[in-house]
């Protein structure tokens, strides 16, 4: 089926693909995690999904110091240090040293997909779809970084009948939401603070654009879901929650979903190569994210929690 059709020569690089989810939104669902992400949120749980590109990354606890890897390097970029085992401005990603690696402590993190072979692994579940009102979730990253594939994949997917969710930052220029606009079924759209300033100081970007997307999205898409990352001390407080309920408010919406902060994350980050610095905060108890979720609802927002 569509083998060969020059539509589906359009790639995504995707990260992770995980079946039977949840929580990402209803019924049985497979997430597909696409690669690169414009915002670099300090608490964010995939830092292996920021960069536009595939890269490598190192186990230290598993390798055992055979550096069968260094032999297989042609760019002399494996090191001999404990923590430390890949010179990144030397690596071409080339992928030699995963497949020499026999304890698999080199691994190589985003594939390129195309839109044929994806709907394939998709439709591995599509039982389960059917018999939970599930289907597909673009998740990331930021699968609007990707909207070019989108625009190939979405339509072979709604033509077969599977309910589509998007998760977005929203941090896209308006076409790209737009031109898929068509395909989705529902929405999740991350909110992650109200003042711009100190959305850029955690995100490295300001919030405008992601809250001129979420207005021109309440106009005219009906199953639109504002989320936000409950993080301690940057966005629970009750000066950012009034803020927030009012914004939904003025835009017709009366409902959040919070999600709870895991520092599950920070245990990546030594892994890979990236400036983002452990947050040393713990991961957020259920009492706290009540106490949130009480701010909300006395500003007469209706709140799903999901810890
Ligand atoms: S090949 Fe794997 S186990 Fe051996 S030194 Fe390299 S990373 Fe470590
Ligand atoms: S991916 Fe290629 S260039 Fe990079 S460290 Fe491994 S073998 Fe060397």
């Amino acid at each position: 089926m569509r083998k060969n059709d020059p539509a589906s020569a359009t790639l995504a690089l995707i990260f992770d693909i995980q079946r039977f989810s949840l929580h990402d939104g209803p019924g049985i669902r497979t997430t597909v995690f696409f690669k690169g992400c414009p915002l670099a949120c300090s608490w964010c749980q995939n830092p292996e999904s920021h960069k536009l590109s595939s890269e490598l990354i190192f186990y230290k606890d598993s390798c055992i110091g055979c550096f069968q890897c260094r032999e297989a390097c042609p760019d002399d970029a494996i090191l001999d240090h404990p923590l430390v085992r890949i010179d990144y401005p030397k690596c071409s990603v080339c992928g030699k040293c995963v497949s020499v690696c026999n304890t698999d402590s080199l691994r190589l993190v985003g594939r390129e997909w195309n839109a044929d072979e994806l709907l394939d692994e998709v439709l591995k579940d599509r039982d389960y779809f059917e018999e939970s009102g599930g289907g597909i979730t673009l998740s990331g990253g930021e699968p609007l970084l990707q909207s070019d594939f989108l625009k190939t994949f979405l339509p072979l997917v709604k033509e077969i009948g599977l309910h589509i969710n998007l998760e977005t930052c929203g941090m896209a220029a308006w076409n790209r939401m737009e031109e898929i606009l068509p395909w989705l079924d529902l929405i999740f759209y991350d909110i992650k603070h109200m003042d711009s300033e100190i959305h850029k100081k955690h995100t490295g970007c300001g919030n405008e654009m992601i809250l001129d997307n979420f207005v021109r999205l309440a106009k005219r898409f009906g199953n639109l879901q504002a989320r936000m990352p409950v993080i301690p001390g940057i966005n629970d407080t009750q000066g950012n929650v009034r803020s927030l309920a009012a914004f939904l408010k003025e835009n017709n919406h009366d409902s959040i979903h919070l999600l709870a902060y895991h520092n599950m994350g920070e245990a990546k980050l030594e892994r890979i190569n990236t400036r983002q610095k452990p947050m040393n905060l713990k991961s957020m108890k259920a009492e706290h994210l009540l106490k949130v979720k009480e701010l909300f609802e006395k500003e007469k927002i209706h709140v799903v929690i999901y810890d």
